[in-house]
């Protein structure tokens, strides 16, 4: 069976991350969430006092700094390692998540973390998650997905995961920070969020997690069933 790659992008609490691995879960496919790492960069340009705007050190950064992921399936969980240390639960962090979105606007960071996510992906056989998936990273992928929600949706679940993180959150705050990166990452001027022409809509407003999963492997079966090749 041919390995494809899948693009999942959207704003903010749009439900990516969790579709994303059980999409990928169901297929036997790699999850890859990009936007842990422009979150890493983010964390790390903060620990080492880059000013965001200096683009030329947070090129270096990019190039020194050791990005992992750790993968364990049999608790489906996946840790994000920076140099070796777990930031799993540091990057995100909401005063981490506004400084992402500055990093993210960067063309080198942006730059660095392309070829990273074109590396890891090219073999196929990946889901991939992020805002500029099916525009920038892979416009030749098999199958994309832009998943929406409003943003009062998108901020209450946001601020529901992060309670269940022990984040103690005000809500009207988190939706107005969600609306304010959809702002900062549909202006940029460098690979803004946007839907690919040939992405599959998806508005999760209302449904379940498997209601939305259903839909996303219909359309994976039609890529792979309309091209009859692949399999
Ligand atoms: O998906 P997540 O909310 O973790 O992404 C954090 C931030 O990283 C986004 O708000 C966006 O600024 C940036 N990002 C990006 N391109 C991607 C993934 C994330 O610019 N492919």
């Amino acid at each position: 069976m041919k390995k494809l790659i899948i693009a999942i992008d959207g704003p903010s609490g749009a439900g990516k991350s969790t579709l994303s691995k059980r999409l990928a879960a169901a297929l036997g496919y790699v999850n890859i969430d990009t936007g842990a790492m422009y979150r890493a960069v983010a964390l790390m340009a903060g620990r080492q006092q880059i000013p965001l705007d200096d683009a030329e050190a947070l090129a270096r950064l990019c190039h020194t700094m050791k990005l992992e992921f750790r993968r364990d399936a049999q608790a489906e969980t996946e840790a994000v390692l920076v140099n070796g240390e777990d930031v799993s639960l540091a990057i995100r962090a909401p005063e981490v998540s506004l400084q992402t979105s500055k990093v993210a606007a960067c063309p080198a960071v942006r730059k660095e973390l392309v070829c990273l996510q074109q590396r890891l992906g090219q073999g196929g056989g990946v889901v991939l998650e992020g805002r500029d998936i099916g525009t920038v990273v892979f416009p030749q992928a098999e199958v994309k997905f832009f998943l929406t929600a409003s943003a009062a949706e998108r901020g209450r679940r946001r601020w529901a995961e992060l309670q269940a993180r022990g984040v103690d959150v005000d809500l009207p705050q988190t939706i107005a920070e969600v609306e304010a990166r959809d702002v900062a990452d549909s202006n940029r001027l460098h690979a803004p969020l946007k839907r690919a022409a040939d992405a599959i809509n998806i508005d999760s407003d209302g449904q379940s997690i498997e209601e939305v999963l259903a839909l996303m492997q219909r359309g994976v079966q039609c890529a792979l069933g309309g091209k009859g090749q692949l399999s």
